[in-house]
């Protein structure tokens, strides 16, 4: 049995057109569906349907034997017991701080909401920049609106959700998309099954790529 473990949405619906070209396909619809194991046409691969940050930690530990997450949850997480073998260039989009439109921090003692913490520490650091880093689990935008922080670290894609919010972008973090992910172990134990994997999806990938 092969596993891979994928989150919901964006990522999932990417993700659905590189898995058939490696002919895989879910029987069912996560969307409509309840099940969180979902067969597919081949008898021994079947997904996990969970919550993208949960993903390194399915594969890391072996729940799972392959998993597609984004670059944002596997650089705030860590890659120990992950190979990362493929960048499959989808869910495309920025991290970046973000505040008040025309705001200016420079010199002075910021407060960050994210729910990217590690990420953010470690940018803050680098930039020389005193941060307070607050957690926060969802609605970022909100923080800077309600005097919580003056800046938020999130993802941004077309930017509309940042501007219906007062708010723009400033700096850019990182450029995210999504990669293929596999547990160490299964990458040796089921080493044919996953580069033949591997080697289906990077095929995808590069057609998608030239079309
Ligand atoms: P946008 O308004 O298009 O800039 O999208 C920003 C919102 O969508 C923010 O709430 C982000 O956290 C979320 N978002 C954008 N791109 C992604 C992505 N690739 N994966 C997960 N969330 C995303």
């Amino acid at each position: 049995m092969l596993t891979i473990a994928v989150s919901k949405g964006r990522i999932y619906q990417e993700a659905l057109p590189l898995l058939a070209a490696a002919d895989i396909e879910p029987t069912c619809d996560p969307e409509t569906s309840r099940k969180l194991i979902l067969p597919t046409n081949q008898k021994d691969v079947r997904l996990l349907i969970i919550r993208a940050t949960d993903v390194p930690t399915y594969v890391a530990c072996g729940a799972a034997d392959a998993g597609i997450a984004g670059k944002d949850v596997l650089v705030e997480h860590g890659a120990a017991g992950l190979y990362e073998p493929l960048d499959l260039g989808i869910a495309r989009c920025r991290m970046m701080t973000a505040g008040k439109v025309g705001e200016n921090w420079q010199g002075r003692r910021l407060r960050v909401a994210t729910k990217y913490v590690n990420t953010a520490r470690r940018y803050f650091a680098t930039q020389g920049i005193q941060a307070e880093i607050i957690k926060l689990y969802g609605s970022m935008e909100l923080a800077p609106l309600v005097g919580l922080a003056e800046c938020i670290v999130d993802l941004v894609d077309t930017g509309n959700t940042l501007k219906a919010n007062g708010l723009e972008p400033k700096d850019l973090i990182m450029h995210v998309s999504s990669r293929l992910v596999v547990n160490k172990a299964a990458m040796k134990m089921k080493h044919e099954r996953i580069k033949a994997l591997i080697l289906a999806l990077e095929s995808a990938v590069s057609t998608e790529v030239t079309t």
